[in-house]
């Protein structure tokens, strides 16, 4: 990373369900830039990626909803909105959630309070575009702490585990040969002792 990049990454957001329905079924997907931009009238802004199909269907649609997630929002819901498409999958499938005016999905659980919108502009910024909206309606479930992207990199996110190696483990001296197989004809490089005086171990 160079230093605009780095620069770049210092930016603290939130993270959002945002949520759509292109006719036929719901959608939503995972967004960390909303802003709102004005007090009066009270409007918001959201970038969404072009290649999510939220993209598109929000673009035609001229709505959308945003929900505000909050610190409990476990990592199922960030796998299920996030890493995966609209495209091939049923998001709202397993998730407690209802309609709201606009008759887009709002979340019971995990988020803290939603927006309706409304596009009132869509701007072209090259890989997202830009949906500059007025706030139609909103709610608030509850006083949690809003989820930020670092509280998700900290808390939520799973740590990579340390990966595990198989192998066998020389009896005599303690040598760890790492492979699936020990060869038979393998001979201890410390030791000298045969394959037969060792063990298979994991570490
Ligand atoms: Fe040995």
């Amino acid at each position: 990373m160079n230093d605009m990049d780095k620069a770049l990454f210092k930016i603290g957001y939130g993270l959002y369900v945002v949520t759509s329905n292109d006719g036929n079924k719901d959608n939503g997907l995972i967004v960390n830039s909303v802003m709102q931009l004005t007090s009066s009238p009270k409007t918001v802004a959201v970038a969404i990626n072009k290649q999510n199909y939220s993209h598109d269907v929000i673009r035609d649609t001229k709505k959308m909803n945003v929900n505000i997630l909050n610190t409990d929002a476990p990592f199922s819901v960030f796998k299920n909105f996030g890493f995966q498409s609209g495209r091939n999958a049923d998001k709202f499938e397993n998730v407690k959630s209802g309609k709201a005016q606009n008759g887009l999905q709002v979340l019971f659980e995990n988020i803290n309070a939603f927006l309706c919108l409304e596009v009132r502009q869509y701007v072209d910024m090259g890989s997202h575009g830009l949906f500059i909206c007025d706030v139609t309606d909103a709610g608030v479930l509850n006083d949690k702490e809003t989820m930020t992207y670092s509280y998700y990199q900290q808390n939520v996110k799973p740590k990579p585990q340390p990966e595990k190696k198989k192998g066998y483990v020389c009896k005599i001296c303690g040598y760890f040969y790492e492979g699936e197989e020990l060869p038979e004809d393998f001979v201890c490089p410390t030791c000298k002792h045969p394959a037969s005086d060792f063990e298979k171990a994991d570490f």
